[in-house]
């Protein structure tokens, strides 16, 4: 066969295969662009686990009538300016929406503050549909239909309703966590919704939002971390030996407000709790992590979930001695046998 170019839907598609692994992943871009739009309110509405329909609604910026085209078309940002090793928001790809709409049928729908009335654009069958004028309140409302329509074999993947349900739920509380000021709402099919209202950005409020999201025994059982390190700062809770899990899916870590999976901050956790668990055991933990973010690579994978710190030794570093000295002035004792 002769060589040729991919069309941009194709195109859009891989990149979606990345992108957007279930719906979990396109709930998440959702939030971190309407989190990037300077939003104080989130609501998320979701059906058959997100399947059917995802919906994300927010109060931020809007988008320009003018711009609603662009904001749908692959590679444009209004988030980049010309440095990419200087990214302070969530997003900078310029791939979540166009990606979400070569694999669903997509809406979005916005007013800017001063646009005395708003617009909307559709995308299906990875075609932008042309902007129209519509009704809609200050901001932006993106709504996502039939996930994965277009692309049967990923659909196949999906774990079941529950399962979707449950995953879209976990991710974004661990995205309220960073941003306690804004509140999120989330409701699905069950009519069972999901509120949490702003707590504010100081410590009590940080406090107050991850009792919302894990409960009132977390905060009461576990000490403050606050230390830095050239330049580096790390801060945050963990849970004191007694209080620990069989596994470490409630270790909430963030890189500059993104939320992070990385082995390094895991690994650094279990260097910590060493002496004081089990190996067994895993410690509930919320940890902050701030740094210039020229000393830190966000663009290691599509999804952002993973990171690349320049000075990888120093971070490790922070963790460790900080973790072990907050449990040490704590006076918590080891709950193993002979550990000092
Ligand atoms: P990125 O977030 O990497 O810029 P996206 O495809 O997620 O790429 O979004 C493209 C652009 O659309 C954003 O840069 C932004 O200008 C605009 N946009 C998307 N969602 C929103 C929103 N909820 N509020 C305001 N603008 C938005
Ligand atoms: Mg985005």
């Amino acid at each position: 066969m002769p060589i040729r170019q991919l069309t941009e839907t194709m195109i859009n598609q891989i990149a979606a295969g990345e992108v957007v692994e279930r719906p979990a992943s396109v709930v998440k871009e959702l939030v971190e662009n309407a989190l990037d739009a300077g939003a104080s309110r989130i609501e998320v509405a979701t059906a058959g686990g997100g399947l059917g329909l995802i919906r994300v609604t927010d109060d931020g910026s809007g988008i320009p009538e003018e711009e609603l085209e662009l904001a749908v078309s692959r590679h444009c940002t209004s988030k980049l300016s010309t440095d990419i090793h200087d990214i302070r928001s969530l997003g900078f790809r310029g791939e979540a929406l166009p990606s979400i709409g070569s694999v669903a049928r997509l809406t979005i729908r916005s007013r800017t503050r001063d646009a005395s009335s708003g617009a909307e654009i559709g995308i299906e069958g990875g075609e932008p549909t042309g902007t129209r004028p519509a009704p809609a309140n200050r901001g932006t409302s993106v709504e996502v239909r039939d996930l994965f329509y277009a692309t049967p074999a990923r659909l196949k993947f999906m774990k079941g309703e529950r399962a979707e349900t449950s995953a879209i739920t976990e991710i974004v509380k661990r995205i309220a966590i960073a941003f306690p000021a804004v509140r999120f709402t989330l409701s699905g099919t069950d009519r069972s919704t999901t509120d949490m209202p702003a707590t504010g950005d100081d410590e009590k409020g940080r406090l107050a939002r991850i009792a919302q999201v894990m409960g009132k025994d977390f905060p009461d059982n576990s000490i403050a971390v606050d230390a830095m390190r050239e330049g580096v700062r790390l801060h945050g809770h963990v849970s004191i030996p007694s209080y620990t899990r069989a596994n470490a899916l409630q270790q909430y870590a963030y890189v500059n407000g993104r939320p992070v999976r990385d082995k390094l901050i895991a690994g650094a956790l279990r260097g910590a709790f060493a002496d004081v668990l089990p190996r067994d055991r895993h410690a509930v933990t919320v940890l902050f992590l701030s740094l210039d973010p020229a000393l830190v690579d966000v663009n290691v994978h599509p999804a952002k979930a993973d990171v690349r710190f320049r000075d990888p030794g120093l971070v490790r570093g922070l963790i460790v001695g900080a973790v072990r000295e907050a449990l040490a002035a704590s006076g918590v004792r080891s709950s193993t046998a002979g550990a000092s």
